[in-house]
This record gives C-alpha cells, sequence and structure tokens, in this order.
C-alpha cells in the first residue's frame, strides 16, 4: 500500500454522467497503479437537489464499470456536525467572523460597484464588528489579502490567482448549513487525500479551498483538473450530442471494457495503443500525461472499440449481458437454442448487444414474414426445388455440425448446377427471414436440423400458396 489517496466526489443530483466517469477512472487508474486507496464521497450538502435515486444510479455505474473504492461511499451530509466544529474553530481563531449585511444591503453594495465599474466584492463590512447584534449572520471566512495563490496542476501546469480577486467566502449560512467549499476542504483534508483529481470547470474553486487547507493548517493536496469532454460541435457534451449517461451506455448495448477502454484514451494516449485491458491500463496510466485541452466525444470510435469487443468476448459472459436486452423483447429462451451457441454465431457482426439482440430474435422467434424484395430475386421454381432438396436432405443426414452443413450445401450446389449464394439466400430468408444471417451451417447446427427442415418447409408452402 502506498500512501497515495484519491476520491471521487459526484454531487447526486442527476446520473452519473461520462464526464465524471472519467473522473471517477483516472481516480481510480492511479490508485491501483501505485496501491493507494480509492474513496468515493457522495456530495449531497445540497439537500434540495440530492436525490436518493441519483445516488443509486451514481453507485450503479461505478459497478457497472468495475470501478470499485475502497473506502466509502461517505455522505456529506452525514457530516455536519464536523463541519460546525470547524467554523467554530476559525471564529475562535479569528479566521473568521460573522456577517450580519443582509441579502437586501449586499444586492444593493453589488449594484452600486457594478454601475462604478468595481468588481462586485464582498466589501468587508462586518470584517472588524465587534459588537454582536441580535440578528441573522452568515460565517465568512477572513480570506488572506495580497499577493497571490497558486499551485502547481498535474495536467495544467501552474496556475496563480490574485489573491485580491477572492472576497471573503461564506462558509455557514443564516440557517447553520455549510457551504460547498468548505465541506470539501474539511472532508479532503480529514479524509487525508493527497491528490485531488477532478473536472476542471473547478479550477476556480481551488485557490479559495488552498487558503482554506493553510488557515485550518492542513497539508494541501496535490490537484489535478481534468479537462472537460466535448460534442463533436467542441461545445460541452450534453444530452444534445446523445446520451451522456453511463448506464443508457449499457442499455445501448455497450460493454462496460469498451467504455471504461474509450474513456481512458479520451485525453489521455500510450503511444498509439488504442485496445487496453484492464491491467495494461493501470500498469501504463499516467495522471502527467492527461492531455490539457478537452477531448471531444466520438460515437463512431466508441463503437468501434465495442464491437471490438463483442468479438474477443466469452460467449457465456456475453451471453449473460445479452439476456436483458432479449427479455426487453419479449424473447423467451428455454425452448431455443443455448444462447452462448447464438451468441457465437453473432459475436462477428454486432456492434452493440442491441444489435445483437436484433439478430438473435429468429433462432428464437421462426419468421413471422419474410423479405420481399430479397426473395423475388428467385424463380418460383427454383424456390421449391431449392426447398425440396435441402429439407430432404437435412431430413436424412446424420450431421449435426456446420462444417458438415456446409459440406453438404456445397455437395447440393454441384449436384444441381447451383451457385452457392442461389442456395444459401433462400434458405437465410427460410430461416431468419432476411438475409443478415450467419452463415448458413451455423444456423442449421444451431437451430438444429428440426427445426431447421420445419421452417424450410413452411416458407416452401407460403411460396407455393399452401
Ligand atoms: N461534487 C463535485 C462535482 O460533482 C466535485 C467536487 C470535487 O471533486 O472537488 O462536480
Amino acid at each position: 500500500m502506498s500512501d497515495l489517496r484519491v476520491r471521487f466526489a459526484p454531487s447526486p443530483t442527476g446520473y452519473l454522467h461520462v464526464g465524471g466517469a472519467r473522473t471517477a477512472l483516472f481516480n481510480w487508474l492511479l490508485a491501483r497503479k501505485q496501491g493507494g486507496t480509492f474513496i468515493l464521497r457522495i456530495e449531497d450538502t445540497d439537500v434540495e437537489r440530492s436525490t436518493r435515486e441519483s445516488v443509486d444510479a451514481i453507485l450503479q455505474g461505478m459497478e457497472w464499470l468495475g470501478l470499485d473504492w475502497d473506502e466509502g461511499p461517505f455522505y456529506q451530509s452525514d457530516s455536519f456536525p464536523l463541519y460546525r466544529e470547524y467554523v467554530q474553530r476559525l471564529l475562535a481563531e479569528g479566521k473568521a467572523y460573522r456577517c450580519y449585511c443582509s441579502a437586501a444591503e449586499l444586492e444593493a453594495r453589488r449594484e452600486l460597484a457594478m454601475r462604478e465599474g468595481r468588481k462586485p466584492k464582498y466589501d468587508g463590512t462586518c470584517r472588524d464588528r465587534s459588537d454582536h447584534p441580535d440578528a441573522p449572520s452568515v460565517v465568512r471566512f477572513r480570506t488572506p489579502q495580497g499577493g497571490e495563490v497558486a499551485f502547481n496542476d498535474l495536467i495544467k501546469g501552474r496556475i496563480a490567482f490574485p489573491a485580491e480577486e477572492l472576497d471573503d467566502l461564506i462558509i455557514q449560512r443564516t440557517d447553520g448549513t455549510p457551504t460547498y467549499n468548505f465541506c470539501v476542504v474539511i472532508d479532503d483534508a480529514t479524509m487525508k487525500i493527497t491528490t485531488v483529481i477532478r473536472g476542471d470547470d473547478h479550477v476556480n474553486n481551488t485557490p479559495r479551498q488552498i487558503q482554506l487547507y493553510q488557515a485550518l493548517g492542513f497539508p494541501v493536496p496535490e490537484f489535478a483538473h481534468v479537462p472537460m469532454i466535448l460534442g463533436s460541435d467542441k461545445a460541452r457534451l450534453s444530452k444534445r450530442h446523445g446520451a451522456t449517461s453511463v448506464m443508457a451506455y449499457r442499455d445501448m448495448g455497450f460493454l462496460p471494457e469498451a467504455l471504461i477502454n474509450y474513456l481512458v484514451r479520451l485525453g489521455w494516449s500510450h503511444g498509439d495503443d488504442e485496445i487496453f485491458s484492464r491491467e495494461e491500463m493501470i500498469q501504463r496510466f499516467d495522471i502527467g500525461s492527461v492531455g490539457r485541452s478537452a477531448g471531444v466525444f466520438n460515437p463512431d470510435k466508441l463503437l468501434w472499440l465495442n464491437a471490438h469487443y463483442i468479438k474477443a468476448g466469452d460467449p457465456e459472459r456475453l451471453a449473460d449481458l445479452l439476456m436483458p436486452h432479449l427479455t426487453r423483447r419479449g424473447v423467451v429462451i428455454s425452448n431455443g437454442p443455448v444462447l452462448a451457441t447464438v451468441v457465437k454465431t453473432l459475436q462477428e457482426r454486432a456492434q452493440t448487444l442491441e444489435e445483437m439482440a436484433e439478430r438473435a430474435l429468429f433462432y428464437y422467434q421462426a419468421p413471422q414474414g419474410y423479405d420481399e424484395t430479397a426473395l423475388a430475386k428467385f424463380d418460383g421454381d427454383h424456390l421449391a426445388k431449392v426447398f425440396q432438396v435441402v429439407a430432404e436432405k437435412l431430413s436424412t443426414t446424420q450431421a449435426g455440425t456446420a462444417t458438415e452443413f456446409d459440406a453438404i450445401f456445397k455437395d447440393i450446389c454441384a449436384e444441381n448446377a447451383w451457385k452457392m449464394p442461389q442456395v444459401g439466400q433462400p434458405l437465410r430468408i427460410a430461416l431468419s427471414g432476411g438475409t443478415q444471417a450467419p452463415g448458413i451451417g451455423e444456423i442449421v447446427e444451431t437451430l438444429g436440423r428440426e427445426e431447421s427442415v420445419r421452417r424450410i418447409r413452411v416458407l416452401s408452402n407460403v411460396i407455393a400458396g399452401v
């Protein structure tokens, strides 16, 4: 074990977004690489917007992606007494003060500053007051003045903010609840986080947080701000560009390893390598080589990776993952072929499990209709002959494997002076309803001879008008 301690700290106000998942992944990879500790913290202090459903969705997304955490989930809402304690400490040390300015007063001063062309900033009215009026108050941090607050971001390099831009931050509201930046600092400090990896929408919070660490006498962690993910139009990735929820990708038939592989490569590279197993990712990942610029989400590349992982996947596992996609389509597999066998015939061609489920339907449901255009390419007599010859042959043979069936079809072609597509296509249509199907031998092996003959006779009768 190393001393490295990192955390993923989502706010449960929605599902797990692919951007959040990538931040979680980078944290997880670093922890696994260095033998550190990965902590999951739910930032639910915004009680209005936080929901239990969202927490569940985030946990589900993390689990689906295989991003296991070592400690937590911790909930900020369980730590209010802790935050209050630290507010009291800052007050006692004179590093924070009570501010009695009302919202209306602050608004009026803000407007005046704007009119006079000054930056609206808390003017310090209550900074040095010694009376304690019996009136509602917030607690403000006495922000150190002068100089600059700087840090070396592990991704973006040195970032500095002039201290004068940072006004006296409210750390506790009138109702006694702590504010966001304060909670984050107390948690990161008490959880002994050594490296904060988060989205770069938080860069502006970092100098304020650093000042709080210093005021409280906590060591300041390292920071790594991960660039945003953009859509193809270079705007921040949003629903407008397609699905952004991790679980939506599961439902669309993506494998978790494909999404993980896609996300790690988005803004990080290791030579020209595209495919990374989990172990390779852990070995090679380096937070310092995450790119500084935002990555553009490319659905085609994700699809390509998914097809790769489907092709290379273990049929038994794929069958388990495929099951919900079939159930959603009302398919009952108990009376049909073993699902893993079906998967083997479809792995080469399906880019997603949704597509695989569509292609698997015919194995469990005999065709309800046929591709008329494809059928029309053959004349009726030819079709009748093919179906008759094949049905007869399949009824009498002892053959059982795809190779043996393919050999039979080859013989039939030779005996009748037919070319393979003249037999293959009509058979595909009879067996599956269309022409987009696996090899004929594979289909017959998977469906079984009896069911194959039955389906051939059904179409034969349809054509004969019986
Ligand atoms: N809760 C914040 C968010 O969901 C993350 C804060 C942090 O990582 O410091 O964006």
